[in-house]
């Protein structure tokens, strides 16, 4: 069975990657394993300017101190009238690095003036895989959609609650975790990822 470093130590994210890849190549073929494996595993400034910047940054430096192939994964909101912000800086928009609710409420007062028509946004998440011989793989995952400007919904986290995908008439916040995988940018991003790493690791 090959090993797999997710270079996160958020265990929901391992637990999503896992699911999408049991699904695409059956359970037991891959051992995924975080970065709560590694307690000496200093932080990673996340200093790139795109998504696919700070997800190559991640996994290249987990490859690196590991030994291991690497998945990392960045994602972020990009609202069209703040010009793709807040972008790679979704997590601490509010100046407070995960605060959701801080970090949502200044991206609907900034958008207070904005006519309701021009209020479109996506999800946006880049995947990498790099391997211990050099060899990197980068996808990306998108979800189009809208903002509204009153939250609705308890699922899910970050801009959910203000978020309307395409063709939806329920936030991401007031869709199931299945519903919300199915047309996600990351659960996009994780499924095109999967499909490369069965070609390379299986
Ligand atoms: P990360 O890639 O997990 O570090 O996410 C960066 C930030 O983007 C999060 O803290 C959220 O603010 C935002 N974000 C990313 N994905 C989602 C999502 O699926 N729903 C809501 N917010 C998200």
């Amino acid at each position: 069975m090959s090993r797999l470093l997710l270079a996160t130590a958020n265990a929901k994210k391992l637990v999503e990657l896992q699911r999408v890849l049991d699904g695409q190549l059956g359970s037991g073929r891959i051992e995924l394993v975080s970065l709560a494996e590694f307690p000496d595993y200093a932080d990673v400034p996340e200093t790139g300017l795109t998504f696919g910047e700070n997800a190559l940054i991640k996994a290249r430096e987990g490859c690196r101190r590991t030994g291991l192939p690497t998945v990392a994964d960045d994602s972020g909101l990009a609202v069209d009238a703040l010009n793709g912000m807040p972008g790679v800086f979704s997590a601490r928009w509010s100046g407070r690095h995960g605060d959701d609710q801080a970090n949502l409420e200044l991206v609907l007062a900034q958008l207070a003036d904005v006519p309701d028509e021009h209020l479109g946004a996506a999800f946006v998440c880049a995947a990498t895989l790099v391997l211990p011989g050099g060899r990197e793989h980068l996808v990306d995952g998108r979800q189009q959609g809208r903002l509204i400007r009153s939250p609705r919904g308890t699922n899910g986290f970050g801009y959910d609650p203000i978020f309307v995908g395409e063709g939806q008439d329920r936030t991401n916040a007031e869709l199931t975790p299945a519903e919300k995988d199915q047309i996600s940018h990351r659960g996009r991003a994780l499924r095109a990822l999967g499909k490369v790493i069965a070609k390379e690791l299986t």
